[in-house]
């Protein structure tokens, strides 16, 4: 009989962990209704006690998540778990994931203690957490480099302890497969009460074998795998999500295990996340790469017109991807374009269509024809503009020459009009100080990417921005078919978002 494995997305913590500026707090909501609707079991939502702003993100996400379990990350700290608490207290299902290292290295260099101590310590902390909920996760940090007697100890204490969950990480991704499933293998051999706790991997890609390492490990009797979305995720990222799903819906008959998801949302969420993260995805990545079902060569091509199985395992439609071929033109109205983003998988609450179908009847006029992939384009810009945005624009003009150029703007500052002209070496130079004289925010920019979506010389330009204020660093995007106006909306969603985030932290220091 085929048996369950559980997914536990940790996109919104281990994936959050390395991105160049930390998603937002509306950013982090949205990316968690989408796991939700992809049916993940389980959502990481953050590390409470590591930033006021991830104490808030669980918070919030607690609160609306229904269908998900949803989970937080605390050290084997006494503090961190209530914290940790604290923020899933609305949660109507929810998980403390506690952690500790148990491999020699970690334990004489990182933590200076004794693998008793460490013992003593997580037996502490599941106890605390138990507390506060009847499940409770123990992962054991760098377990792929620990010995096998030491782990199977820590693990018998761990389930003794109270933890329904034990996780076996392998933090730096050396592991190979056959060793990482022998690690699972001895675990269901020698730990006596192994069968009460549900095992864990949260596999690391250094070495590109995250995946295999995890179906590896599932082979040998694993039941919950960690993942995240595009693989994102501390250096080398995670085991990719997507492609472990399907990795198990693919070879579901030998594997003999299946999941609850719901695969027709793999690619809109997957092109959800790259655009919040700003992570691009390589057009080779497996699943949901650009190229991952379009065949060049002559005999594939050949192949695949007399019958799709020929070079086809999974199929395009199974994950959510559709023609692309349909398109809009701006005599389209409000109903066409409703019913075309529904049948590309959307819900009328995913999208604001007051907002959109301003912006799609700009670039219709401009680009004449507007495809999917504009659309998607649209519906992910158009949600990072939020209604009550502080500062909106209501002009911008910019004049370059070949050594300098001239900009000039005006803002929406609540409910005042303020504008200002600068000039700079260059149209983003110009803008750039033009936006410092309108709202006084000193930031500095550190990333700049611009990027064409789409196909064909009236392709959108899309332009990101990292900026750092304060010492913190913030992601702002900007979409238009001219790329000095993209440049102008990405700076005003960064000062969007710095206001916006000064606000929480100007809040959370007056109640102290
Ligand atoms: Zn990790």
């Amino acid at each position: 009989m085929s048996e369950k494995i559980i997914i536990f997305d940790t996109t919104l913590r281990d994936g959050d962990q390395s991105l160049d500026a930390s998603l937002n707090i509306k950013d982090k909501l949205t990316i968690a209704l989408a796991l939700e609707k992809l049916k993940v079991d389980i959502i990481e939502a953050g590390f409470p006690i590591s930033s006021p702003g991830d104490f808030e993100a669980v918070q919030l996400i607690s609160n609306r998540i229904k269908n998900s379990k949803v989970c937080a990350l605390a050290r084997a700290v006494p503090k961190d778990i209530e914290v940790a608490a604290k923020a899933l207290y609305s949660a109507e299902n929810k998980r403390i994931h506690t952690f500790i290292s148990t491999s020699d290295i970690h334990i004489k260099e990182k933590l200076k203690s004794s693998f008793e101590k460490i013992e003593e310590t997580a037996v502490r902390a599941i106890k605390l957490a138990r507390n506060f909920t009847d499940d409770v996760e123990f992962s054991c940090e760098d377990a792929g480099r620990t010995s096998l007697d030491n782990l199977c100890r820590i693990v018998e204490k761990a389930i003794h302890a109270g933890a329904s969950t034990i996780n076996i990480a392998d933090t730096v991704g050396y592991t190979l497969p056959n060793e990482f499933q022998n690690i699972i293998s001895s675990l269901f051999l020698k730990v006596p009460n192994i069968h009460k706790a549900i095992i864990s991997v949260h596999c690391h890609d250094d070495l590109g074998l995250s995946v295999a390492n995890s179906i590896s490990a599932v082979q040998a009797g694993a039941r919950q795998v960690e993942c995240t979305i595009n693989g994102i995720g501390e250096r080398a990222g995670n085991c990719a999500l997507e492609e472990v799903v399907m990795a198990i819906k693919a070879r579901a008959k030998d594997l003999k295990v299946h999941t609850d998801l719901n695969f027709k949302e793999i690619t809109k969420t997957s092109q959800l996340v790259s655009q919040l993260c700003n992570m691009p995805i390589q057009p080779n990545k497996a699943i949901v790469g650009e190229n991952a079902f379009s065949h060049s060569s002559g005999i594939h091509q050949d192949g695949i017109l007399k019958n799709k199985k020929t070079y086809e395992i999974i199929t395009p439609e199974s994950i959510g991807l559709l023609d692309k071929s349909l398109n809009l033109t701006s005599r389209s109205g409000r109903a066409a374009i409703k019913e075309r983003i529904a049948s590309m998988g959307y819900e009328d609450s995913d999208y604001n269509l007051d907002n959109l179908y301003e912006s799609f009847l700009k670039l219709a006029d401009k680009k004449g024809k507007v495809y999917d992939y504009d659309l998607e384009a649209l519906i992910y810009f158009t949600n990072t503009k939020d209604n009550d945005d502080f500062y909106n624009l209501e002009y911008i003009n910019v004049q370059s020459g070949n050594k300098m150029a001239t900009a000039s703007i005006t803002l929406k500052c609540g409910s005042e009009i303020k504008s200002d002209a600068a000039v700079g070496n260059g149209p983003v130079d110009a803008l750039y100080h033009c936006f410092y004289k309108v709202t006084g925010y000193d930031i500095q920019l550190d990333k700049f990417h611009l990027k064409s979506t789409g196909e064909g010389e009236n392709s959108l330009g899309k332009i990101d921005i990292i900026a750092n204020f304060k010492g913190r660093s913030f992601h702002g995007t900007g979409l238009a078919t001219d790329i000095v106006e993209a440049a102008g909306q990405a700076l005003l969603h960064v000062i969007n978002t710095i206001y916006r985030a000064e606000k929480i932290d100007y809040i959370k220091r007056s109640v102290g």
